[in-house]
């Protein structure tokens, strides 16, 4: 943290206003410049993000989420939390991202959601999932909890149609402390999204 960091705190401080006031907002701005996506939501921290994401799809009890079976825990709790089952697919040793060649076999009728994750700020492949979540009709939550500033074939990570989670948790990429980001590209989300 330096000077600069410390001021910008202090004038949050100093302002009247400490949550959801105008920082807040010019962030999400800079969140939707950055990424290509239509709306950013800022929230208090990644699994936040995740959860409300879920929410907003109207995931729950009997609904199947594949993600790959080496993440940060946080998404699997969310997903039970909404009562939906994670459905596991291995990783590629050579880049620690889900396997998208064994995803087809995973889905079920009961299939919503695909969450890869961005191992360690490395992009997936996101040309045969988004493959994929067309052919299926399935939606695609990119956990980019370390994701901010990577590309994949020149797009930012959340810029892909559909939506993404980052986080600022002090071991990520930057960090607010605590905090997160929901980026997407769906007016329909977006009011429930604010709503919920
Ligand atoms: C850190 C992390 C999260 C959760 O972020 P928080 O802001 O700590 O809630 C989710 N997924 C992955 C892959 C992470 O590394």
């Amino acid at each position: 943290m330096g000077g600069k960091e410390i001021q910008g705190v202090m004038a949050c401080l100093k302002s009247g206003w400490l949550t959801t006031g105008p920082l807040c907002k010019a962030f999400e701005e800079k969140f939707c410049e950055l990424t290509g996506a239509s709306y950013a939501l800022s929230v208090s921290s990644g699994t936040a993000g995740m959860h409300l994401m879920l929410l907003g799809l109207d995931i729950k009890r009997g609904d199947e989420i594949i993600t790959p079976s080496m993440t940060f825990a946080s998404t699997l709790n969310m997903i039970t939390l909404c009562g939906a089952k994670p459905i596991f697919v291995d990783i590629h040793y050579d880049t620690l991202n889900i396997n998208a060649d064994l995803i087809k076999e995973k889905i079920t009728e009961k299939t919503k959601v695909i969450v890869p994750v961005h191992f360690a700020g490395a992009p997936v492949d996101m040309d045969k999932i988004l493959g994929i979540a067309k052919k299926y009709d399935l939606f695609i939550i990119e956990d980019a909890a370390h994701g901010l500033g990577t590309y994949y074939k020149g797009v930012h990570v959340g810029g892909f149609g559909h939506c993404a989670i980052f986080s600022f948790h002090p071991l990520k990429n930057i960090t607010t402390g605590e905090g997160g980001m929901i980026t997407h590209h769906d007016d329909h989300l977006e009011s429930r999204l604010r709503l919920l």
